[in-house]
């Protein structure tokens, strides 16, 4: 590109020059601009099918783990039509701002709560300020349930804790708004799993 002629067209010819140097940086810095400000969307994406940004959030959901030992419903007779707020629910994480890291089951008061795998008691404390009265039992692999806001606790800790056997009772203590059992698992990290896809 030569500039020979002066004036206007020299002005005109001068831009294009520098059109043509920069137009390669600018198209990469373009291109940065659309990933960075895609990113944010992809969160966002998953925010909102999962109610979980990852990382520390919500796992996934709907996995099965064949090594989940808790395969029962920790109610007898338990079944979906019971389940008040699934794992991860996006409702309760609108309702309440937190992720939900277990299924709640609403039972009336008193309702028995049973043993849901086979497993060993270690950790049956009374009106924890969110958990309530809870129980905690883990199986010979390093899984553990927890079973929370009970209204008694039927177990001590060391006890094994045979799949059926009842360990307390639907209560609402703790952080809870009414009679119900929250039921979580979690595997040998102590990650929260998705209870569901292990339940009849
Ligand atoms: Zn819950």
């Amino acid at each position: 590109m030569r500039c020979l002629l002066p004036g206007a067209h020299l002005r005109t010819c001068l831009m294009l020059i520098l059109w043509r140097t920069l137009r390669g940086p600018l198209l990469l810095l373009f291109l940065l601009a659309a990933a960075c400000a895609l990113l944010p969307l992809r969160s966002l994406a998953q925010y909102l099918a999962t109610g979980s940004t990852g990382g520390g959030g919500c796992p996934e959901t709907g996995v099965y783990h064949p090594e989940n030992p808790f395969t029962s419903w920790p109610i007898a007779g338990g079944d979906w039509n019971h389940v008040t707020a699934d794992y991860c629910d996006p409702a309760y994480l609108q309702q309440f701002g937190v992720i939900h890291r277990g299924i709640d089951l609403g039972y009336p008061l008193g309702t028995p709560v049973i043993a849901a795998g086979d497993a060993v008691v270690t950790r049956a404390e009374p009106l924890h300020p969110q958990r309530g009265n809870n129980v905690k039992a883990c199986a010979t692999n390093g899984w553990c349930a927890l079973y929370m806001h009970l209204d008694q606790i039927l177990v001590t800790v060391g006890q094994p804790l045979p799949v059926g056997l009842t360990l307390g009772t639907v209560g609402n203590t703790g952080n809870s708004t009414g009679p119900h059992l929250h039921f979580e698992v979690r595997d040998a990290g102590d990650s929260p799993v998705d209870p569901g896809p292990s339940l009849p």
